[in-house]
């Protein structure tokens, strides 16, 4: 069988069914965020990796190093956030291309560097190879929660509630843009390393800082665990209708979406008209948003409000398989994953 029949989740799947064994010191392994692993009674480690290619997840005319290197960090916290855990300590395994220079690999640092002590994660150690064409990296971010506080996937039940942090759509609308800009031929080389400044208009520059500098909702994540009122939880990372879904089949429930309520800033809906998919459609299958899309049972919703969470409720858990998306006039329509995978694309 070809990998772009079975795709990258029943690939996954298949691994997870042949090779995971349980085990009371792991608690949670393969189909979650983050591993998590019992060292101590009242003591969790987190551990998640995330691998950045060349061509596959970043292209170096559209993005500066420094961008870079602060996006693979982002994007690995947000695993330990989308766990409701405190990120630690990190390993950066890099594949490196001849022509990349010493300040190229500098400026991959301190973009590395600048969002991991945002967050309090210190750079533990790593490998460093040299690559014959693209640019490799490979992130690995430690982690730990509390016993009891753990967010996984898999808690979501029928009736309680859906909620996401911040908007959705806009890094894949800032992707969006830089492409169209470099296709236009204004942009020549490497993009100039001061995302979301210069040649754009402020709201395109909030869209494209979005996708070149995302921002893990970490003190989000932490609240949730803290006042343990979330049943599940994810980062959006693949897309909401794909993240969804892995909350659905994670939890053997199904979902409904209210289409009216997906949270759509107003730098996407301005600049819509210079992207060719529709502001929703970004919203719902766009990905790298790293917001938390999360559940909240109804006798826990007094307890989440009090948090004062900047989240919208964008639909309900149903006992019936599927994600559904419920639009203005009351129709309803199949919400199929839309979102990245990584063999299904091609
Ligand atoms: P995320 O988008 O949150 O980074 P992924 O979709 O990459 O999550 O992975 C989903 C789950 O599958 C995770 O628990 C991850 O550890 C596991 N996983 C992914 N690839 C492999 C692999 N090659 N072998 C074992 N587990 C894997
Ligand atoms: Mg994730």
């Amino acid at each position: 069988m070809k990998l772009s029949e079975l795709g990258e989740f029943g690939l996954i799947s298949k691994i997870r069914k042949s090779f995971s064994r349980p085990s009371p010191r792991m608690l949670l392994g393969i189909g979650d965020d983050a591993a998590a692993l019992r060292i101590a009674p009242s003591r969790t480690l987190l551990a998640t990796t995330d691998m950045l290619l060349e061509g596959v997840h970043f292209d170096l005319a559209l993005t500066d190093p420094y961008s870079l290197g602060w996006k693979s960090a982002a994007v690995n916290i947000s695993d330990i956030a989308a766990m409701g855990g405190i990120p630690r300590f990190c390993l950066i395994s890099l594949g490196i291309p001849a022509a990349f220079s010493v300040d190229d690999m500098t400026e991959f640092y301190r973009g590395f560097d600048t969002l991991a002590r945002i967050h309090g994660c210190l750079i533990a150690g790593g490998d460093t190879c040299a690559s014959r064409k693209d640019l490799v990296v490979s992130i690995t971010v430690l982690g730990e929660s509390e016993k009891n506080a753990l967010l996984p996937r898999s808690g979501a039940r029928p009736g309680d509630r859906i909620f996401v942090t911040g908007t959705l759509g806009d890094s894949a609308a800032g992707l969006a843009l830089l492409r169209k800009r470099s296709r236009k031929g204004s942009r020549s080389g490497r993009c100039s390393g001061n995302a979301g400044s210069g040649r754009y208009g402020a709201g395109e520059g909030r869209l494209i800082r979005k996708h070149l500098r995302p921002e893990p909702r970490v003190a989000e994540g932490r609240s949730l665990a803290r006042a343990r009122c979330a049943s599940s939880l994810i980062d959006v990372s693949d897309g909401l209708s794909s993240d969804l879904l892995h909350i659905c089949e994670e939890s053997g429930v199904g979902a409904e979406i209210y289409a009216d309520a997906i949270p759509l800033s107003a730098d996407l809906l301005q600049n819509s008209r210079q992207i060719a998919t529709t502001p929703r459609d970004h919203a719902l299958s766009g990905g790298e948003d790293y917001e938390l899309l999360f559940t909240v049972p109804e006798r826990k919703l007094k307890a989440f409000r009090s948090l004062g969470l900047e989240a919208s409720e964008i639909g309900v858990i149903r006992r019936k398989k599927g994600a559904v998306l419920v639009l203005t006039d009351g129709r309803r329509t199949e919400l199929p994953p839309k979102g990245y995978d990584h063999f299904r694309r091609r």
